[in-house]
């Protein structure tokens, strides 16, 4: 099923307006709010299960509703775009687009309910022009970026993205157990006296961590995704469908247990470091035993912003970056050669300038 965000007043297509933070109408500007906007119906499924059949007593029903449920994940790759009837082929990820077509905003029903329904958003916040002035910026502070690279036609193949992520409630159970010593030499008479005081140092903390992210994305690296953090989590929204509208969105490829022992180790990590914070002011400590145990309370999937805008350069894919909510790019500039022969002749003979350019080339 298709939800296509349609102005109530005229028709036209409505996309997600980041400074608004509603829907608005691209041809009359009508603004709707979020909640507004079109739902998806999950009560479909059931009415087409009825159709053209005698009503089946309950256990039939129950095995039909178990086969339809399985069918949904055999992932439909065609939806047809209910405005103007043309056939959307998309990946299997994707769960909100444009249509090729018509350019009106389309987010795929199927791949946003059930175990797919998300449960939480961060709305962009950070507009397209908003994110477009923020490359040219950041190409400029790359003084190696070559002339002809920051074309409007390239800025224009900038695109938003909702990223699929897990976000983790986690309680941890820690201990450390360690030998400490406190060491001191002092004068006394002729004699300088060595003292060594020995502590058995034993520490227990139970901790609870808020919303610990892990991306969920097949596509998207996860080394750039820890880059683009933090996100500010106190604006999380609970999901509509109506944020979709004007973005794309991918469904999460790894499911909440599949992330978990990953998050697990972070938090571990965590609580063990806050323990050996508490462990002060002695000259030595050796660690006996540390222990924790980490049970998830519980997970929210959960839509982040992310502008991206991929690109080949000799024959390279690079990839630029940016928080939609907070403007943080991460990213690699390409080299251009000319360039780096300008840089040289302008720095030769300075080493720390020729260290910095060696710096770009490291990246
Ligand atoms: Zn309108
Ligand atoms: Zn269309």
């Amino acid at each position: 099923m298709v939800i296509d965000f349609k102005c109530p007043q005229c028709g036209g297509g409505m996309e997600y307006d980041s400074e608004l933070g509603k829907l608005q109408c691209r041809s009359c500007q009508f603004e709707q709010a979020v909640e507004d906007a079109p739902e998806i119906e999950e009560e479909e499924i059931v009415q087409e299960l009825f159709d053209g059949s005698t009503i089946p007593d309950e256990s039939e029903f129950s095995n039909e509703v178990e086969e339809k449920e399985t069918s949904v994940y055999e992932e439909e790759q065609e939806f047809m775009c209910e405005s103007c009837g043309a056939a959307i082929v998309t990946e299997p990820e994707v769960s909100a687009t444009h249509c090729p077509y018509c350019g009106s905003a389309v987010a795929f029903g199927e791949r946003l309910q059930g175990k797919l329904a998300p449960d939480k958003v961060i709305p962009f916040t950070v507009s397209k022009e908003e994110a477009k002035a923020g490359f040219r910026k950041w190409a400029k502070n790359g003084l190696l970026t070559p002339k002809d690279f920051m074309t409007e036609k390239r800025l224009g193949e900038i695109i938003g993205i909702y990223v699929p992520f897990w976000l983790y409630d986690m309680n941890v159970n820690a201990e450390a157990d360690c030998n400490c010593t406190k060491k001191r030499s002092y004068r006394r008479g002729d004699y300088i006296i060595h003292e060594t005081k020995y502590y058995h140092v034993y520490r227990r903390a139970n901790l609870n961590f808020k919303k610990v992210p892990a991306d969920a994305s097949v596509k998207l690296d996860d080394a750039m995704m820890d880059l683009l953090e933090p996100y500010d989590y106190r604006r999380l929204r609970k999901f509509e469908p109506g944020y979709l509208a004007g973005f794309q969105a991918e469904k999460y490829g790894v499911d909440a247990e599949g992330l978990l022992p990953r998050i697990k180790e972070r938090v571990n990590g965590y609580a063990q470091s806050y323990l050996k914070s508490t462990i002060k002011g002695y000259s030595t400590t050796t660690y006996n035993n540390q222990n924790s145990v980490e049970e998830k309370q519980q997970e929210y999937y959960t839509l982040l912003p992310v502008w991206l805008l991929t690109y080949e350069y000799k024959g390279e894919k690079m990839l630029y970056a940016m928080n939609g909510q907070t403007g943080k790019v991460v990213g690699t500039p390409p080299v251009s050669w000319g360039r780096v022969a300008k840089w040289i002749s302008i720095l030769y003979g300075g080493s720390f300038a020729l260290l910095t350019l060696l710096a770009y080339f490291l990246v």
